[in-house]
C-alpha cells in the first residue's frame, strides 16, 4: 500500500453510545454527508444504525438516495436531507421515503408538484433561520411558510414531521447568538404549534451543542463530528474528555529516504533548504489526496517513533519530511494523523498547524486514498479484526 486511511467501526460504535447516552430521552441523527466526513458513508450509517442511531442525516438529497439504494430501508432509519436547490430530484427521495428539509416556499411548491407526479405523500421539517443566515426561513417569511405547509398537510401531500434550525456558535460558550437562536426557535414552533403542526421531532443540536448545552436536545440531536471521535470544542475538551476516540487514521509508507547534503532545496521553490547534511523521507501523500497545501512547513508527521514536519511545499502527490540524520527505510511507516495513543498526531493537530478545524482535515482527504475498516485495532484491541464493509 501505498497509502491508507483505517477506520475504525468500533470507535465510532462506542462514539454514538456516548453520544446516546449523553442525550437521555432525545434520538441521535448520525450526520453521514460528505462521505461521513471522509470516513466512507455506507460502513458509517450501518454502524451509527448498530449503535442506536434512530436517523441518517444527509447534505444532499443524492447523499440520501445512496444510503437507501444500499438497503438502509425506512424501516432501519428515517433519512433526513437538508440541501435542495430547484430541480432536485424530488420524484426519486418521495419514492425512497426520505424526509424533506423545507426553508422556502419555492421548496414547497416544487415537492407539491413531486406529490401531485408520485401519489406520494411528503414527510418534511420546516426550517427556520434562527440567525444563521444559511439556510431557513427567516422570522417575517415563516407565518407564509407554515400556513402553505399546514394547507398542504390538511390536503393529505404532506406531513410536518419535524421543525428544526442549525446554531451559528454552538462552539463558543457564552456566546450571545446562542441565547438569541433558542428563543427565536421557540418562537418559531409556538408559532407552527398555534397553527397546527403536531412535529414528531424538534431540533436544533449539532455536535458542540449536543456535547457543551444540554437544554437544546430536544427530541433528536444531529451529530457529526463527535461521532467520528473528534472535539467540535477544542478549547473546552479534547476527544477524551467527552468520551470519544477518533476514528480515523491515516497512514502512508515511505516512497524514498536518501541522504542529502546541506545547503539542499527541498520541494517547489525551495522553501526549505537543509540546515546540514541530513536525511529525508518521501511520504506518497499531497493536496489531491486532501493533504492540506497549508501543511507546507508546519504539517506534524511521525515517522520511526519521531514527530517531524512537512519540509517545504506540500505537491499535488507527494512532500518531503527532514529525519534530521535518523535512519529510516523506504516503505517504513509515516502516520500523519490518527486517535494520538501511540505517540502520533491527530487530525486536531493538523487543524492548529494549517489554522483550520479538524473537520476540515478529514473530510478533505481524497478518494485516491482507501479507506481499510477495522473493529478495533488488530492487536491493540482484544476482539480486533478487519471487516469487509
Ligand atoms: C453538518 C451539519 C450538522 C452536524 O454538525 P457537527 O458539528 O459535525 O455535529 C448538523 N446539522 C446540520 C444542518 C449540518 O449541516
Amino acid at each position: 500500500m501505498r497509502a491508507e486511511a483505517t477506520v475504525d467501526l468500533a470507535a465510532l460504535r462506542a462514539n454514538v453510545e456516548a453520544l446516546d447516552s449523553r442525550v437521555g430521552r432525545a434520538a441521535v441523527m448520525a450526520v453521514v454527508k460528505a462521505d461521513a466526513y471522509g470516513h466512507g458513508l455506507l460502513p458509517c450509517a450501518r454502524e451509527a444504525l448498530l449503535a442506536g442511531a434512530a436517523w441518517l442525516g444527509t447534505a444532499t438529497p443524492e447523499e440520501a438516495l445512496a444510503l437507501r439504494a444500499a438497503g438502509i430501508g425506512p424501516d432501519r432509519a428515517r433519512v433526513l436531507c437538508w440541501l435542495w436547490t430547484p430541480g432536485g430530484p424530488w420524484d426519486e427521495v418521495l419514492r425512497a421515503d426520505v424526509d424533506i428539509s423545507v426553508s422556502g416556499r419555492w421548496a414547497l411548491t416544487e415537492l407539491l408538484a413531486a406529490v401531485e407526479r408520485t401519489g406520494v405523500p411528503a414527510r418534511i421539517h420546516l426550517k427556520a433561520d434562527t440567525g444563521l443566515g444559511r439556510n431557513g426561513c427567516q422570522p417575517h417569511d415563516w407565518p407564509e411558510l407554515v400556513a402553505a405547509a399546514r394547507r398542504a398537510e390538511a390536503a393529505g401531500q404532506l406531513r410536518i414531521a419535524g421543525i428544526w434550525s442549525h446554531f451559528a456558535a454552538a462552539d463558543e460558550p457564552g456566546h450571545p447568538s446562542i441565547q438569541a437562536q433558542l428563543t427565536a426557535f421557540r418562537e418559531a414552533l409556538a408559532h407552527a404549534e398555534a397553527q397546527g403542526a403536531e412535529p414528531e421531532v424538534r431540533h436544533i443540536a449539532n455536535s458542540p451543542a449536543t456535547l457543551l448545552l444540554p437544554e437544546t436536545h430536544y427530541d433528536l440531536v444531529r451529530t457529526g463530528v463527535a461521532m467520528y471521535g473528534l472535539s467540535p470544542v477544542p478549547e473546552e475538551g479534547s476527544p477524551a474528555d467527552f468520551g470519544l476516540r477518533p476514528v480515523m487514521t491515516l497512514e502512508a509508507r515511505l516512497a524514498s529516504v536518501k541522504q542529502v547534503p546541506g545547503g539542499h532545496g527541498v520541494s517547489y521553490g525551495h522553501h526549505y533548504v537543509t540546515p546540514g547534511e541530513t536525511s529525508l523521507a518521501l511520504v506518497p501523500l499531497g493536496y489531491a489526496d486532501g493533504i492540506p497545501r497549508h501543511a507546507s512547513g508546519c504539517g506534524p508527521v511521525q515517522v520511526a517513533g519521531k514527530w517531524r514536519t512537512v519540509a517545504g511545499r506540500v505537491a499535488m502527490d507527494q512532500f518531503v519530511v527532514d529525519l534530521g540524520g535518523d535512519r529510516a527505510a523506504v516503505g517504513d511507516e509515516a502516520v500523519l494523523f490518527g486517535p494520538g495513543d501511540r505517540g502520533e498526531p491527530t487530525a486536531e493537530d493538523w487543524a492548529r498547524a494549517c489554522g483550520t478545524i479538524s473537520y476540515e482535515i478529514v473530510t478533505r482527504i481524497g478518494v485516491r486514498v482507501p479507506r481499510r475498516y477495522v473493529h478495533g485495532r488488530a492487536g491493540a484491541v482484544p476482539g480486533g479484526q478487519e471487516v469487509t464493509p
